[in-house]
């Protein structure tokens, strides 16, 4: 039986990008080929926040007891192997049914999404999404959507692109890729994290509802988000952009969110804003 390493799975309001305001099921996977240490620091430096907390690792039982950062990557324990041991391996079934405990009527349906992040939840997990889908198929639930939230680097390998495309044409689910393709301000190196190949294979999934969400806070960090804007167009990719505040914890995302806000207002582009962060504080499992 499939199995999946499983940092979260909950019930929520997606914060973020075009669904906003949906419900809709989150599943986070463990592993992430990032580590973007350079959010909410001065350019060019790193944040340590994270080694603070792993210092005392063995005090957190549950992964809802671990605290929330102010710099570097919000979701850190995700993919730090320092706390891996709060994410099982869960089968295929539990993790269904895990779905089926949590979503009204235990379906899903136009209004209640499937969200599958992390982490960077297209790295090897692939091999065991087919059985996945196949499993909320199998159940009669109703699925319409999916979402990837993904940072826009992995492949998608032939078996699993066989399975989207049977899903969409067979089923008619709609697939969106919510691309958080990371620029300089993440503290990852453009060429690493710039893909438009990788990108252009994503686009092909049919009827995909695909958009970007960069992550800024500074007039360099616009730069960067026009620079790469640029690099997807010059390779044929076209598909709504949005900026979205730097902010984990609610005294980053406030200092941030109105500029962001007026920027996007001022130059015609689309602002995503983090409802998880003032709704919910950004909470584990929100
Ligand atoms: S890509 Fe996403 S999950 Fe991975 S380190 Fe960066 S912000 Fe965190």
């Amino acid at each position: 039986m499939s199995k999946i390493k499983i940092a979260e799975i909950f019930y929520s309001l997606q914060g973020e990008g075009q669904y906003v305001g949906v419900p809709s099921i989150f599943m986070r996977t463990f592993g992430c080929n990032f580590t973007c240490a350079g959010f909410g620091m001065q350019r060019g430096e790193l944040s340590k926040e994270v080694d603070t907390v792993a210092a005392n690792v063995d005090q957190y039982k549950d992964y809802r007891e671990l605290p929330l950062v102010s710099t570097g990557c919000d979701s850190y324990a995700s993919w730090d192997a320092r706390f891996k041991h709060l994410s099982p391996m869960l089968t295929v079934k539990a993790i269904v049914d895990r779905f089926q405990e949590l979503l009204p009527e235990g379906t899903f349906g136009p209004n209640k999404h499937l969200i599958i992040t992390g982490g960077e939840p297209l790295l090897g997990w692939q091999r065991s999404y087919p059985a996945l889908i196949d499993e909320i198929i199998n159940r009669d639930m109703n699925l319409t959507h999916i979402t990837f939230e993904t940072n826009g680097t992995q492949p998608l390998s032939d078996d699993f692109k066989q399975c989207l495309d049977k899903i969409v044409n067979e089923y008619n689910i709609e697939i969106t890729y919510s691309l958080s393709c990371k620029l300089p301000c993440s503290g990852e190196a453009w060429e690493d994290a710039i893909k438009p190949e990788v990108v252009k294979q994503y686009l092909e999934t049919k009827g995909h509802r695909s958009y970007f969400k960069f992550v800024v806070a500074t007039a360099q960090d616009v730069e960067d988000a026009h620079r790469a804007i640029a690099e997807y167009a010059a390779a044929g990719i076209d598909i709504p952009v949005y900026l979205m505040p730097v902010g984990g914890v609610n005294s980053v995302y406030e200092l941030n969110e109105r500029q962001v806000a007026d920027y996007c207002r001022d130059h015609g582009l689309r602002f995503s804003p983090r409802i998880q962060v003032p709704l919910y504080k950004n909470a584990w499992g929100t």
